[in-house]
């Protein structure tokens, strides 16, 4: 346990993912009687007065932060990113008559949205931005992406959490030439930073990294592309259906759009930097990101091995140097870490090393706290 006043370890975790302890004291100070419901929001009928005004709350304070324009809309689903993989191409792939899909791979999780979308599309990957080496650390220029005239979508993962690689600017598919909408996997970096709706035709995301519990998905899609569900679509997963439902033609995951209105709310009205909302929280992600990369950059132990144009605001993997990475330096510096409060940064299983995830929910403090401790640790070991 914490001594009295002393802050909470800082939780590097990739997801299920840190929380604004704002939200955590609200949650848990709302748990057993909402607004004087006499109810937790976990105990109310979703057709009750009071989760209504929850759910048109949450949607509509997203629908300013973000900027979503009217005519898209917000759905609430469950299933996560791994479902939508399906999900999508099963809502869209029927558009049009091609059957065509084009996938961007960048990555772990664009890799795994190709191959379920082979089960319900003809996919083709329009670009590949593995290196020789089978590893993402730059992204495919759009110029030379192979796009099919009359694909039904073109996907991409906008922020890749394993592989530490963002787009720093969505492509405009118009200007290359395609008419296709464009799909994005924004899970890692959902209202981390502004999305241009004018290059965007569906998002996706499950909420666990940036905005609440896992459970909950977001799904922003623009209207015209509702109403094309392959007949395999089951009803619950059918755009159309659950937007004409206004997300409740099944039971909703409740309790994750409470969390996730709560953190809509503290978004809307978080400072920084004389800055307030979305630019506040974009402005100090771009500090914490610069802080930490400048560090390894210029560490002779450590290394971030991404290109420096598509670097990850949210997720930065790093690695021991040369004859430095050694299974016994990777533990003693995961052990050191946990030590002094600084969580789950162990790599993921498939690239090894070191992981921060630097969300929404982890100040700049906790970001200094690691830079310090990456400083000591190359002290006694570089
Ligand atoms: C975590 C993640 C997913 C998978 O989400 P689940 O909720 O586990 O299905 C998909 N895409 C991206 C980019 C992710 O970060």
């Amino acid at each position: 346990m914490n001594p009295p006043n002393a802050h909470r370890p800082y939780n590097f975790s990739a997801g299920p993912a840190a929380l604004p302890e704002e939200v955590l004291s609200q949650v848990s100070a709302e748990m057993l009687d909402w607004h004087g419901s006499g109810m937790s929001v976990m105990e109310m009928s979703h057709r009750g007065k009071e989760f209504i005004s929850i759910a048109e709350a949450a949607e509509a304070d997203l629908r300013e932060l973000l900027q979503v324009p009217a005519q898209f809309r917000i759905l609430f689903m469950q299933g996560g990113g791994l479902a939508e993989n399906a999900i999508v191409p099963m809502n869209l792939a029927g558009r049009g008559g091609s059957g065509q899909v084009d996938m961007v791979v960048t990555g772990s999780w664009s890799s795994k949205s190709a191959a379920e979308a082979r089960r319900y599309a003809d996919v083709q990957i329009a670009a590949n931005g593995a290196n020789a080496q089978g590893h993402y650390q730059s992204l495919p220029a759009p110029q030379n992406w192979r796009l099919r005239p009359d694909a039904a979508y073109v996907h991409l993962c906008s922020n890749e959490t394993i592989d530490g690689v963002e787009f720093q600017e969505l492509p405009d598919l118009q200007a290359l030439g395609s008419r296709a909408p464009l799909v994005i996997d924004f899970s890692s970096h959902v209202a981390s930073r502004p999305v241009d709706w004018s290059r965007v035709g569906l998002a996706f995301g499950g909420a666990q990294k940036n905005i609440g519990p896992a459970g909950l998905t977001l799904v922003i899609v623009r209207e015209d592309l509702l109403g094309h569900a392959l007949p395999i679509c089951p009803s619950a997963f059918d755009y159309k259906t659950v937007a004409e439902a206004h997300s409740m033609y099944n039971t909703p995951p409740t309790f994750g759009i409470y969390v996730a209105g709560l953190v809509f709310q503290w978004l809307k009205h978080f400072r920084y930097a004389g800055l307030t909302g979305l630019a506040a929280i974009e402005q100090r992600n771009i500090d914490k990101a610069r802080l930490l990369y400048e560090t390894l950059d210029q560490s002779a132990l450590f290394e971030n091995r991404v290109a420096a144009h598509c670097r990850s605001r949210m997720n930065v993997p790093f690695f021991l140097r040369g004859e430095y990475d050694t299974p016994q330096l990777n533990d003693a510096f995961l052990a050191g870490a946990r030590e002094r409060g600084l969580l789950q940064l162990k790599g993921h299983k498939s690239v090894g090393g070191m992981r921060a995830s630097i969300y929404n929910a982890m100040p700049l403090e906790g970001v200094q706290a690691l830079v310090a401790y990456l400083k000591d640790f190359e002290a006694h070991h570089g």
